[in-house]
């Protein structure tokens, strides 16, 4: 589905971006596995999408950071001759009530999750309406679509990637570019296993599926995001959390 294409998955050493990473791998493209600090787990992911016959590279990359966005990007496209595909999944959480919240963790979320992502978007959007095509996916949340207590700085960065996602698909629409958000509901990874036992109870109830969903869950809906089958969608927010965000 995905031969001959290549994709940046922006925190793919684990959680969501690492079965990104292996399913896009397993689809046929070439993937680079960008990292912060993890840069074994990062490696761990290039040698099993390798063993299993595709190709892959780790990149380490604060995408937070302006200047490094842009080298990640110029650099990918110059060895490996484009980028077809962009997932912008690279998050973290720093959580609290809205009377104890710093003002450094409202800022470093807004500055990993939001301006990450502009950041990886800026700079691709060049090498991509150049090649008159490709596609982006941004990792929003549930919490960004309904809000959740003790977020305040998560859900305004996952709401500020659903209003970039639709202002960039406006723009770059007319090159056969699509821009398209997934907002996961609550997902098994080391983001949600710190959560105590009780609260991940409160929120299964809260789910109409009744479980807790898997990284594939997320994985299945970028892979068809970046795939010629969805080639009239753009814009849009798809919600893959068990009917949670409804
Ligand atoms: P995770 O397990 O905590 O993994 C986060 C990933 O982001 C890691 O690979 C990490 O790299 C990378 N990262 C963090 N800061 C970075 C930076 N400045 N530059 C580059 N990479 C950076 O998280 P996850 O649960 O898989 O979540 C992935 C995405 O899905 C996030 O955007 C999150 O907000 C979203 N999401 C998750 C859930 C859920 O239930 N898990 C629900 C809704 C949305 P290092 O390992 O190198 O630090």
């Amino acid at each position: 589905m995905l031969k001959g294409k290549v994709a940046v998955v922006t925190g793919a050493s684990r959680g969501i971006g690492r079965e990104v990473a292996l399913t896009l791998a397993g689809y046929g493209a070439t993937v680079i596995v960008n990292y912060c600090g993890s840069k074994e787990k990062a490696e761990a992911v290039v040698e099993e999408i390798t063993q299993a016959g595709g190709k892959a590279k780790a990149y380490q990359a604060d995408v937070s950071e302006f200047d490094v966005a842009k080298e990640m990007l110029t650099s990918v496209k110059k060895e490996f001759g484009s980028i077809d595909i962009l997932v912008n999944n690279a998050g973290i959480t720093k959580d609290n009530l809205i009377l104890k919240m710093s003002e450094e963790e409202f800022d470093k979320v807004i500055e990993v999750n939001l301006k990450g992502a502009f950041n990886c978007m800026k700079h691709v959007s060049r090498i991509m309406l150049k090649q008159r095509s490709g596609h982006i996916i941004n990792m929003s949340s549930v919490s960004g679509v309904i809000g959740n207590a003790g977020q305040v700085n998560y859900c305004a960065s996952k709401a500020g990637i659903i209003g970039m996602t639709k202002a960039l698909a406006r723009e770059l629409g007319s090159r056969g570019i699509t821009v398209n958000a997934v907002a996961p509901g609550f997902i098994e990874t080391e983001m949600t296993d710190v959560l105590p036992e009780e609260v991940k109870e409160s929120i299964l109830n809260t789910i109409p599926l009744k479980r807790i969903g898997q990284t594939k869950d997320i994985a299945e809906t970028v892979a068809f995001l970046s795939s010629d089958k969805a080639a009239y969608i753009t814009g849009q927010t798809i919600g893959v959390d068990g009917g949670m965000g409804m």
